[in-house]
């Protein structure tokens, strides 16, 4: 029988995001500043330390996996990492988010590695504002990605769309009846004030319930109480059944109370919190003790103990975390 990881708010967490690179072949706008520097080879965790630490995680209690990053289809032998991952006895679900950008690729070998669910992200239909909000990436590239999963056969797929005032606000209908005609799901993400990106964020905020008005005015939405394990609060469309609606709200729907996830970044640090700089070196400690989990483990317990209650983003666009969000593992 697994431990649980318990926090000192008494959170179970039995959900963890592995963040297994900080680069990317995208620089969207919330995301990333144009100029980035990323982590050098030697600081990141390996493959084979990725895996110690799911296994460790799975042991004591936790059920969900979702990798991430960066774009974590541009880490090299991920495929191998999603085979091992998923065959840990334990674990309920391995899931991805990623950009979609080398899904046409990658979408079939992801499916029969284990990967249950997709995320993908996309935050504009129309090719120059895609552009525009990525800095680099090639919507259709997406659009053929999007496709390419459905055809893969995964549990599920869901779109993640972060709106931002007066770049895509205006395209959360077309957004909303591309996942309906997809039969995908789709969440809408309040932008976080993750490291400085090079714009300001002032007014920039979309909330949630502006999103769910946009939608309200043109589907019949039914409140729903079901949950993907996540952060997200979901709604369902009367006439079609095949696409939930879900909100990610950060600024006006903390989420905090129910929170039962933590983070590992690509440089093996545990984040507790996505909104607090609050972390534990795993790195050093993996590869103090390589032979042993136990002190590895203990470490983990006492870092929860200081897992922050909430975060505090404030809507006026302030960065407070440093840390940029690939550098977090959204
Ligand atoms: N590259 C992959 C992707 O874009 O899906 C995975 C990593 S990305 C950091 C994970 C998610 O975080 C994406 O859905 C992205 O839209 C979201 N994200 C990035 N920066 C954000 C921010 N500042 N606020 C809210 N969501 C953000
Ligand atoms: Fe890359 Fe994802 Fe960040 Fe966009 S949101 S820059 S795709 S890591």
């Amino acid at each position: 029988m697994s431990a649980a990881l318990i926090d000192g708010f008494g959170r179970t967490i039995n959900y963890v995001r592995l963040s297994v690179t900080d680069r990317c072949d995208f620089r969207c706008i919330y995301c990333m500043a144009e100029e980035m520097t990323f982590l050098p080879r030697h600081s990141i965790l390996s493959l084979e330390e990725i895996q110690r630490c799911a296994e460790i995680f799975v042991a004591n209690g936790v059920s969900k996996i979702r990798l991430t990053g960066g774009e974590p289809l541009t880490r090299k032998g991920i495929i191998g990492l999603c085979e091992t991952i998923s065959a840990i006895p334990g674990l309920n679900e391995l899931v991805m988010t990623t950009n979609g950008s080398q899904l046409t690729k990658y979408a079939q070998a992801l499916a029969e590695a284990g990967v249950q669910r997709l995320n993908i992200s996309l935050d504009s239909l129309c090719p120059a504002k895609f552009k525009a909000m990525t800095r680099v990436g090639d919507l259709q590239q997406v659009l053929n990605g999007i496709q390419a999963a459905r055809q893969a056969g995964f549990k599920r797929i869901k779109i993640n769309s972060v709106i931002i005032q007066g770049h895509n606000d205006d395209e959360i209908l077309a957004l909303t009846a591309y996942a309906i005609e997809n039969h995908v799901d789709i969440t809408f993400i309040e932008e976080m004030p993750l490291g400085h990106v090079g714009r300001s964020r002032e007014s920039a905020l979309f909330s949630s319930d502006q999103v769910r008005d946009s939608i309200a005015a043109h589907y019949a939405l039914l409140d729903s109480d079901e949950s993907s394990g996540g952060p997200a609060r979901y709604m369902r469309l009367q006439d079609h059944p095949d696409t939930r609606i879900g909100f990610i709200s950060p600024h006006s729907h903390n989420f905090c109370s129910t929170c039962n996830r933590v983070r590992l970044t690509v440089e093996g640090k545990l984040l507790l919190c996505l909104g607090n700089e609050h972390s534990l070196d795993l790195l050093t400690l993996l590869r103090r003790y390589p032979l042993s989990n136990e002190p590895v483990l203990s470490a983990i317990g006492e870092a929860l103990n200081n897992k922050p209650e909430q975060h505090h983003f404030s809507s006026d666009g302030d960065v407070q975390i440093i840390r940029f969000m690939n550098a977090s593992g959204g």
